[in-house]
This record gives C-alpha cells, structure tokens and sequence, in this order.
C-alpha cells in the first residue's frame, strides 16, 4: 500500500486545514514537552506567528531514564486542543500505548508514533484502525525497508493517511545525537508516494546545528519539518539543547521562505 508501483501520484495528507505532500512546505513545531498551559500557550503564539502550520507537543513522552519527566498525559493533551482553539493550528501527539490512542483520538488531529515504537506492531495495528493522519517516525536504527513495512502495518488495517518523519538514525559518530540520513528524503520519494517530513531536532540533538540541517531538507525535497521550539530552552523539562527560541525559529521560518519557493 505504501508502494509506489501500485498507486497514482503522490499522496497528499490533510491535517486540519492543511496539506501535507501539496505544494507547500508544512511546518510542525512546538515544544518537546507539554510542561504547563502557559509553556504551550507561548510557545503556539510564536510559532504560529513565525509561519508554522502544526503544533506539536508531547504529553506521554517516552524517555531514556524512566527517572526523567514522562509528560502530562490527558492534561496535556486539553492544554493542545486549547492551543488549537487560540491559535487555529492543528495539533500533533506521540502516543505510546494502545491506551494512549484510547485518549488520544478525542484531542488531536494527528498521531506520532515515535522513533522507539516504530516496530511496535501492535500499536501500528491500533492507529491504523483509526481515521486519523499518523506520523511516522523512523526507527532508531531501522533501514528504510523495515520503516515502510512499518508504514504497512499502519495502512492495512484501513488508515492509509501516514506520514514519514526522518528523524536521525543510529550511526557511530557522536558529535551529533543521531546522523541525519538525509538520502532518506529522496529514497522515500523513489519508493513510496507517501509524503515525507524531516526532524533536523532529533536528528542532531544541538540546536546551533538544526537550520542548517532544516534547510538541507527542504533542498533535497522533503514536504515539511518538524522543529522543536521552547519559549526558555535552558529550563525545558526535555530536550532543551536542542530546541530553539522564537526568536531563533521566527529567522529560521524567514530564511527557509525564499528557499522554498525555488525549490
Ligand atoms: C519527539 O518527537 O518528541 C520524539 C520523542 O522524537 P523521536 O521519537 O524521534 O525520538
Ligand atoms: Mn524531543
């Protein structure tokens, strides 16, 4: 189902008023963490007003050490549709469970399944019998067959609104979090008519080095981003290093327009 071969054109995903796989680039942005109703308040302003068309956010939050902040669950959940109701953006959570995705449908208007649930199958099954747009993001250490098979499971149980998120893979370099594979943009495109978005975030986990990587993705043809934005990176609950403050994500949204409409 996510073959090529076997389908007409690209597809284009509708999230909310907007389009991914269109002709426009779709920015998704937002903090790592759900963290307070005012955290998410600001930071949906700012990014809205830099040119994003996606909150994201994350209210079950699946870290390293089971130690550190594991996100608001429900709460934070109303705090995103809140967000959507101020600012007219669409929202988009992680769920990590089945029970997740339980609650998860009555709030948002897109699905993340992350990089450490890539092959959980049983939870693929579960956003597939859904009706909501999925986004999928690569595995930590999965080759591009292994995540469209994984795209697969979500699209055969009747969901084929998914889309890829290259997120970083892997590799032995340690200057960076992950080593963005950025010729998963064009591999995707020569495989699949799925669209795909790229997340230069956790990709290098160091924000000096996310406009760099962002603009690399839209050059290389990836239909949309996904960035990490917090109103005061130095005291996110998750993720700080590499999020990026308004200011430095408004600049960044302004330098990716021009790029964007030559490609
Ligand atoms: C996230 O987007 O919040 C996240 C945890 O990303 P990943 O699954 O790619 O690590
Ligand atoms: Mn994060």
């Amino acid at each position: 189902l996510a073959n090529k071969k076997f389908h007409v054109g690209s597809s284009v995903i509708k999230v909310g008023n907007c389009e991914i796989g269109g002709n426009e680039i779709v920015i998704m942005a937002g903090p790592c963490a759900v963290e307070s109703k005012e955290q998410l308040l600001e930071t949906a302003h700012a990014v809205k007003k830099a040119g994003a068309q996606i909150l994201r956010g994350g209210a079950y939050k699946p870290r390293t050490s089971p130690y550190a902040f594991q996100g608001l669950e429900e709460e934070g959940l109303k705090y995103m549709a809140e967000a959507r109701e101020e600012t007219g953006l669409a929202i988009v959570c992680e769920v990590t469970s089945i029970q997740a995705v339980e609650t998860a449908v009555k709030y948002v208007d897109m699905l993340q399944i992350g990089a450490r649930n890539m092959q959980n199958f049983q939870l693929l099954k579960e956003v597939g019998k859904t009706n909501i747009p999925v986004l999928l993001k690569r595995g930590l250490c999965a080759t591009i067959e292994e995540w469209l098979n994984a795209a697969e499971y979500i699209m055969s149980e009747g969901n084929t609104n998914v889309v890829l998120c290259e997120r970083g893979i892997r590799t032995y370099e340690t200057a960076t979090r992950n080593t963005l594979d950025i010729s998963a943009v064009p591999v995707i495109k020569s495989k699949s008519h799925l669209p795909i978005i790229v997340d230069p975030s956790h990709a290098t986990g160091v924000r000096a080095y996310v406009p760099s990587l962002a603009k690399a993705a839209v050059a290389a043809g990836a239909d949309g981003l996904m960035i990490e934005v917090h109103p005061n990176p130095s005291c996110a609950l998750s993720d700080g290093p590499q999020s990026l403050n308004p200011d430095d994500f408004f600049k960044l949204c302004s330098e990716l327009k021009p790029l964007a409409e030559v490609i």
